[in-house]
């Protein structure tokens, strides 16, 4: 049924009505005329309006079209139409439009009063009824207008609806029905043989003669997957799955088979089976099912990766922290538990609540930490991706001050947007410590740097005024030593003129002299001789140590040197009666050194041994060792011995071991000494054993071959 377009709106009269005119001419049936009417009264005076005309059901009219009534009210006015007597019904057969006041009607149709204009051919039974809200009695203008032209037309139309089929029949109208429904239906009697099938069932069930065989086969097969399925099912409304093949693709398809028995009371009785296409639903729901599995296993691996991260943050000793982009803590390892969880979580249940002090340095730490990482979150900081700064948190624990790193770095997603924060804390207590220790020990060593400064400048200070009184020493033992060595030699020349005039008077130049003269010459002489080898000695000292006695190295043989000591001494021996033997070691190699001042240290030990042995006998002997490359002269005797007390003492100047005024044996003290010096210039030693009552052994020790030096 074709319908007009819109009517435009109805100002100008000439113009509006020659519009609607047109728009009447284009409907096609009384709905659409009616419509256009009612439209056109109502917009043009702004007032409710109704067309009541006869409906589909027959004697039964109904409300055509209206603008501004309610359903009620055009239900109401439908009535008042058909109703025998009515105000309304009389417009039927009395022509002409008239005014009715709100309570002419029941119902009160229109508050205000209407007017009623009957529509149809003129001078026949009216049609239809036309009523708009207007005060009456006087019928406007254009309202008569209306009547008289669309009255034909719209009666026209009424007799055209009733004569044209209005539905299609009812058994018809089932098979477009079942047609349309996009599952396959089917409708069978109890032995499963097709009554009637839809466009889709056929498509699954029914193959026309000029089938391919494909088809045919596939068909079949359905058929008998549906029969057998369709014996399964009782008198009952049934479900179940039937497995089918697409007759065009080939392809296996699920279907949910649903029967229904309908039981007629006067005919045979049918089934009707309805067809659900599960094929896409099995799938979609493997796939779910296949999806499900796999979130579950990444899910697994998820929290196993949860577990492993767990460990593995546990495992660290410092205490690491992951928070969510607005700063919320997510997760966090032990450590980081002592410091910033509530102490009920950290330990066992029923532990019991912490106390005050300890929930406040939680607190403190959370807030000391909050701020940290406002920091890095607030937007200054929004391009860092890494923030670092140093925090003392409180040991909850203790209340201990802990002075901490703390490395916040932003976990990026895979757009780069902020998806977690991962902070780690590093406890600086040790480092903090070593840098205490550190500055202590610096300290520690500028002090003792002052302390060695000073001492340094002290020892400076000091070795300054050694090296100066060395030097005074040095000067006062050179003037010492020259004192001496002039003294000496000042001494020498006049002794030696008392001994030379001495001696000629003791052999008589000057006359026989008289026993008494003899022997007190011989008392001067034997006095001058003591003073003069006490002057010599004094003088070697002097010589030595005023480095005047220089070395004389040549070649020289021991043996030849030990006999003219013997020959040398052989007064003194003879006079002794002490046996004195020497034992020269076979193979004694000749020797490089100061031949005078070996024989001088020899001459000297071996007057000594004579002077204190009283019986027994002198030994002399003299070795090579080869290992050292020395040679050794030992001088044993059988004397008096020396306790160890003296033993270094004799070898100082003017020492011996009995200096007392009543002295036992003669001598100056100085012998031994020169031994040493003059040893130590050949670079050798002279060495002692002695014990007293037992004899000494003093034995000269000098390389065979000397070093000048
Ligand atoms: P002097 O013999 O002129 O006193 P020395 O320097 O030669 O001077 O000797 C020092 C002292 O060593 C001697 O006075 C003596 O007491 C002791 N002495 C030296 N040789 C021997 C020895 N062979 N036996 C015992 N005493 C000795």
């Amino acid at each position: 049924m074709a319908s007009p377009a819109p009517l435009p709106p109805a100002e100008a009269d000439p113009g509006a009505r020659l519009v609607l005119a047109e728009h009447l001419l284009a409907c096609e049936s009384a709905v659409a005329c009616a419509r256009a009417v009612v439209d056109w009264l109502a917009r043009r005076h702004g007032a409710p309006a109704a067309c009541v005309g006869p409906g589909e059901v027959a004697g039964a009219s109904v409300c055509l079209a209206s603008e501004g009534l309610t359903g009620a009210q055009q239900a109401a006015l439908a009535r008042a139409w058909d109703a025998p007597g009515s105000p309304l019904a009389t417009f039927r057969t009395r022509p002409g439009a008239r005014w009715l006041a709100a309570d002419a009607l029941e119902g009160a149709a229109m508050p205000g009063g209407f007017l009623a204009v009957p529509l149809g051919r003129p001078g026949a039974t009216a049609a239809a009824l036309l009523m708009v809200g207007l005060p009456g009695p006087a019928v406007p203008e254009d309202v008569a207008w209306v009547a008289s032209s669309a009255g034909p037309h719209l009666a026209r139309q009424l007799a055209s609806d009733a004569r044209a089929p209005r539905r299609p029949e009812p058994d018809r109208l089932l098979r477009r029905v079942i047609n349309a429904v996009s599952d396959p239906v089917l409708l069978t009697d109890t032995d499963g043989t097709l009554l009637f099938a839809n466009a889709r069932a056929e498509g699954l069930l029914v193959a026309g003669p000029d089938a391919s065989p494909g088809r045919m086969r596939a068909v079949e097969l359905n058929q008998r997957l549906f029969r057998e399925t369709l014996a399964q099912g009782g008198t009952s409304v049934h479900r179940r799955e039937v497995p089918l093949v697409d007759p065009l693709e080939g392809m296996d398809l699920l279907f949910e088979l649903v029967t229904t028995p309908v039981l007629a009371p006067d005919g045979p009785s049918v089934v009707v089976s309805v067809l659900r296409n599960l094929t896409d639903l099995g799938r979609a729901t493997q796939a779910l099912g296949e999806s499900y599995r796999q979130l579950r296993a990444t899910e697994r691996e998820a929290r196993s990766e949860r577990h492993r991260l767990d460990r593995v943050l546990d495992s660290v000793a410092d205490p690491i922290i992951l928070t969510d982009p607005a700063g919320g803590m997510v997760m966090m390892n032990d450590p980081a538990e002592r410091l910033f969880a509530w102490p009920q979580a950290q330990g066992a249940a029923g532990e019991g609540a912490a106390d005050e002090s300890t929930l406040r340095r939680v607190r403190t730490n959370i807030a000391l930490f909050a701020s940290f990482l406002a920091n890095l979150l607030g937007p200054v900081n929004a391009g860092v991706s890494r923030w670092k700064s140093q925090l003392t948190l409180d040991d909850p624990a203790t209340g201990s001050p802990v002075p901490m790193e703390a490395m916040a770095n932003k976990v990026l997603g895979d757009g780069g947007e902020l998806t977690g924060i991962v902070t780690v804390f590093h406890d600086r207590t040790e480092v903090l410590e070593r840098a205490r220790l550190l500055e202590r020990v610096k300290e520690v060593s500028s002090e003792l740097e002052a302390r060695v400064q000073s001492a340094t400048a002290e020892l400076a200070e000091q070795n300054e005024k050694l090296r100066r009184q060395a030097i005074q020493l040095e000067q006062a033992s050179a003037a010492k030593s020259q004192f001496l060595a002039n003294m000496s030699h000042e001494f020498r020349t006049p002794l030696n003129a008392i001994l030379g005039y001495t001696n000629m008077l003791l052999q008589g130049v000057s006359g026989e002299m008289t026993p008494p003269q003899r022997r007190n010459l011989t008392r001067i002489d034997s006095n001058g001789r003591h003073l003069l080898e006490v002057i010599n000695e004094i003088l070697d000292i002097t010589r030595i140590e005023a480095g005047r006695m220089p070395l004389h190295l040549s070649d020289f043989g021991i043996p030849e040197l030990l006999q003219e000591v013997m020959a040398e001494m052989d007064p003194i021996i003879a006079r002794s009666k002490l046996t004195v033997e020497t034992r020269l070691d076979e193979g004694l190699p000749g020797v490089w050194s100061d031949r005078q001042k070996v024989k001088q240290i020899v001459l000297n030990l071996l007057s000594n041994a004579l002077k204190f042995t009283h019986e027994g006998g002198v030994h002399i002997a003299a070795e090579y060792q080869n290992a050292t490359g020395t040679v050794a002269i030992s001088v044993k005797d059988t004397g008096i011995g020396i306790d160890v007390s003296n033993q270094e003492k004799i070898f100082e100047d003017f020492q011996q071991v009995d200096s007392s005024p009543t002295r036992a044996y003669g001598g100056t003290g100085l012998g031994l000494s020169i031994c040493r010096r003059l040893a130590a210039m050949l670079g050798g030693r002279v060495s002692l054993q002695s014990a007293p009552g037992q004899g000494s052994t003093f034995t000269l020790h000098f390389p065979r071959r000397a070093r000048r030096t």
